[in-house]
């Protein structure tokens, strides 16, 4: 049999030329990552009981790391489930499966999360434009009960996140330990929050008692999300519809600052070949957010690119704050919350990067 006549996502022994065995896993000949390995030894069973080992594994992590039943339950590879990513909340669970061998996989997967934590609602988000790529479809679709906006409790704020129709899974769980330090900087301060969907930041500085607080996005229904949730939690935040780089220019223009600046974009960097104009993109956006800091202020920049390295991220970051004139010190360098477990020999994995700077 030949590579090309095994079905999308069939499961395969991978071996060396010399016999060596690799593992247990899927193979996409559609896919420029053809082979996904699932476990070291070959002819493993990817069943139920599979899957279920996994996830407990997956869950006893998040249960020593949170008190509540809200996170990233499986963080593909580094859970060990590549194509794989579930957001727990509460009783809810949003699947999101990106490759071939996963989709092929669904029924096991779901019976086991059936067996690891009994959810009322599993939705299937299946609509990831890396699908594409495995000549998967897109669609999204409720395995079991329903969902749509759903609450979301962090650092003693309610969010709210729509699940079915909001972006990737609903809600960004890789920020939360960022939402706590800029929290930490921000009473008594003006934040700007770019590129703040629904709030998070914006509102978790609201929170900790920042005395203006502005929000800035592009998306109505994520910003509709993210005022319903300052009346909730009776804060007081100004979301404004609009675009990061035009609105720090004519904030920029008419001399307004803040003394915390947030700037958590999209993927500059979606694929390699993009490396360089998304490398200038964040120099440029560096620069502009340095510009409307105030004097003393702090900056957070973030990147949630896995095409670029930390080190070229950083290296984009001084040049922009320099550009503005601005020195600075950074004073913390971070990634994901804990529920985002990094595969060690895979360094994209580690896709989100945040550096925390005082600015003179
Ligand atoms: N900081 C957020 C997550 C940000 S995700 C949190 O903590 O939850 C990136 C956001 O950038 C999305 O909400 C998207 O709508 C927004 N966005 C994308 N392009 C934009 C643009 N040009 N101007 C403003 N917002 C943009």
């Amino acid at each position: 049999m030949t590579a090309k006549t095994l079905a999308q996502g069939a499961v395969v022994n991978v071996l060396g030329d010399d016999g060596r065995v690799f593992g247990t896993g899927t193979f996409n000949a559609k896919s420029l990552i053809a082979v996904r390995l699932l476990d070291p030894a070959a002819d493993v069973a990817l069943d139920t009981a599979f899957f279920a080992k996994k996830l407990q594994r997956a869950l006893s992590l998040r249960e020593t790391l949170y008190d509540a039943p809200y996170y990233r339950l499986a963080n593909a590879e580094g859970d060990g489930l590549p194509g794989l990513t579930i957001d727990r909340f509460g009783d809810t669970c949003v699947v999101q499966v990106t490759t071939a061998g996963m989709e092929s996989l669904l029924d096991p997967l779901l019976a086991a999360l059936d067996e690891a934590l009994g959810p009322v609602n599993v939705i299937l988000r299946a609509d990831a434009p890396a699908r594409t790529l495995e000549g998967l479809e897109l669609y999204v679709r409720a395995a079991k009960g329903d969902a749509g906006r759903i609450a979301v409790e962090e650092s003693g704020v309610r969010y709210f996140a729509d699940l079915e129709g909001g972006q990737k899974t609903g809600w960004y769980y890789d920020q939360r330990d960022n939402r706590a330090f800029v929290s930490s900087l921000s009473r008594g301060r003006s934040v700007l929050d770019a590129y703040c969907y629904t709030g998070g930041f914006a509102l978790a500085a609201a929170r900790a008692g920042a005395k203006d607080v502005a929000g800035l996005d592009s998306s109505a229904p994520a910003l509709a999300l993210a005022q319903d949730a300052a009346a909730a939690n009776g804060l007081r935040c100004k979301f404004v519809k609009a675009d990061v780089f035009e609105e720090l220019e004519r904030l920029w223009a008419a001399r307004e600052n803040f003394d915390v600046v947030v700037a958590d974009p999209p993927p500059f960097v979606k694929s390699k070949k993009d490396l360089e104009p998304g490398a200038k993109a964040y120099r440029k956006l560096a620069r502009l957010a340095a510009s409307v800091t105030a004097p003393c202020g702090f900056l957070l920049l973030a990147s949630c690119s896995h095409n670029i390295p930390l080190e070229r991220f950083l290296s984009e970051c001084a040049a922009g704050i320099s550009r503005a004139g601005r020195p600075a010190r950074l004073i913390r360098q971070s990634g994901a919350s804990g529920d985002h477990p990094v595969h060690p020999m895979l360094p994209e994995s580690a896709y989100l990067k945040a550096l925390a700077y005082m600015l003179d």
